[in-house]
């Protein structure tokens, strides 16, 4: 099927160290889910049998990576908002995840999924249990996942874990025309041991896979670290063979020097998740020291559960200012770093192969954006306005391999109405007397 975007403005992305350019009365032609043609709509080849999807006069971003969350968690939405991290994970979340069944997973990441279409995001970084189910329902929505089962465990005992992550990744990697690939999970240092750790890592050498793991989220966590193994959780995992294969680390709020030395020599993508991280009071990711050092930093949401949303616009706003504010300097990042971070430095992290730009020969990923608003009057620096002053809403339509698959308030296929309704179902169970000053439930 060949299709030509009309009518739009046209910013093809952020290839390493470029700035952002703006092309205006352009188009694009796609084939097969591929990009044929990028540019000027003056000069484009003849069109002879083709679609036209009219662009509307918006501009035409490539669709945004989510690079770390656990969907299902829409769930559990805000869920025991306003408590300390480990509190919330004893006294809320734990026990609401004790009990999710399969067909929960599949109805809570199919509704994360329909949001962050909402919002532009064609693929994320995903880790949780019922990792099945998670890549079903990113192949019922027609998104972009790379699904990870997390290891976990004591000693040498891990439960399984890393088998079934292993097992998850011979039969579903790089399935669904290549929108849903598999990672090895490391749920992080604390929830596993240096044996687990080392047979993960090993693992991952032997089948060729790429690592997702948080590291280094809270401080309690690095100094657990220091007191359990004399080293910081980057060291720890670079020491164990962990970095040694393409690694995705999410937060790393709390890195020494000598950590983003190790982070950048690996070359070890950092999931940066500047919500959640303020949500749950973790802190501020030193992302302006990261990205000096050449640390490959990209943007994610974390779960819905510690943000409230999966919309990707307030992480890229907020990567542009926070920065700013903490450093004292306005120049500490620039619009084109952010928006590199949250669209092909997240697609790179994930492994997806020529997505995350929009230029010939690339996937059909695509955000067309509305700035018809108020808010984006007059457009004076558009690589500004881009970062700063870009609202979710303002995502008109969403394409996932040249597939529409939101437009205008609606997505074509999906009955949503059912899903809210099997998820606000399925929500009210799992939360049963964990809502409020409820008694807290042991885990058992
Ligand atoms: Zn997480």
């Amino acid at each position: 099927m060949y299709k030509r975007i009309t009518n739009i403005t046209l910013c093809p992305g952020v290839p390493d160290g470029e700035p952002l350019t703006f092309i205006e009365g352009a188009c694009i032609d796609i084939r097969d889910g591929v990009i044929e043609y990028a540019g000027k709509g003056e000069g484009a080849p003849a069109t002879i049998g083709c679609e036209f999807i009219d662009g509307g006069g918006c501009l035409a971003v490539p669709g945004l990576a989510n690079a770390h969350t656990h969907a299902a968690m829409s769930l559990l939405r805000g869920l025991g908002s306003d408590l300390r991290l480990q509190d919330w994970l004893t006294k809320k979340i734990f026990p609401a995840e004790d009990r999710l069944t399969a067909d929960d997973v599949y109805v809570g990441a199919q509704i994360a999924f329909v949001e962050m279409l909402r919002y532009g995001v064609t693929a994320s970084a995903d880790m949780y249990m019922f990792p099945d189910e998670v890549c079903d329902a990113a192949e019922a929505v027609g998104i972009r996942v790379a699904m990870c089962y997390p290891a976990t465990g004591q000693g040498s005992d891990d439960g399984g874990s890393i088998e079934k992550g292993a097992d998850l990744l011979r039969r579903r990697h790089n399935t669904a025309n290549g929108r849903v690939r598999i990672m090895l999970g490391a749920h992080a240092e604390y929830t596993s041991s240096p044996d687990i750790i080392r047979a993960l890592a090993e693992k991952a050498r032997d089948l060729g896979a790429s690592i997702h793991a948080h590291v280094s989220e809270t401080r309690a966590e690095v100094e657990g670290c220091f007191e359990r193994h004399g080293v910081s959780p980057v060291k720890y995992f670079a020491d164990l063979g962990l970095f040694d294969q393409p690694a995705l680390a999410a937060h790393c709020v709390y890195l020494s020097d000598a950590d983003i030395d190790i982070l950048a020599a690996k070359g070890v993508f950092v999931a940066h998740n500047p919500v959640s991280n303020l949500k749950l009071a973790s802190g501020v990711a030193p992302v302006p020291a990261m990205l000096n050092a050449g640390v490959r930093v990209c943007l994610g949401t974390d779960g819905s559960a510690s943000n409230n949303t999966l919309n990707l616009w307030e992480e890229i706003r907020l990567m542009s200012i926070l920065h700013k504010g903490i450093s004292g300097d306005p120049a500490s990042i620039s619009p084109s770093q952010t928006f590199h971070a949250a669209t092909l430095a997240g697609m790179r992290a994930m492994g997806f192969e020529r997505v995350g730009l929009l230029v010939p020969g690339w996937r059909a990923d695509i955000a067309l954006i509305d700035r018809s608003g108020p808010h984006h009057w007059p457009i004076l620096e558009p690589a500004g306005d881009l970062v700063y002053s870009t609202q979710g809403a303002d995502v008109r339509m969403t394409i996932v391999d040249g597939i529409v698959r939101y437009i205008d308030g609606k997505f074509p296929g999906l009955d949503t109405d059912d899903l809210k309704k099997r998820a606000c179902v399925a929500a009210r169970r799992l939360t049963d007397g964990l809502i409020g000053g409820a008694e807290p439930i042991d885990r058992a």
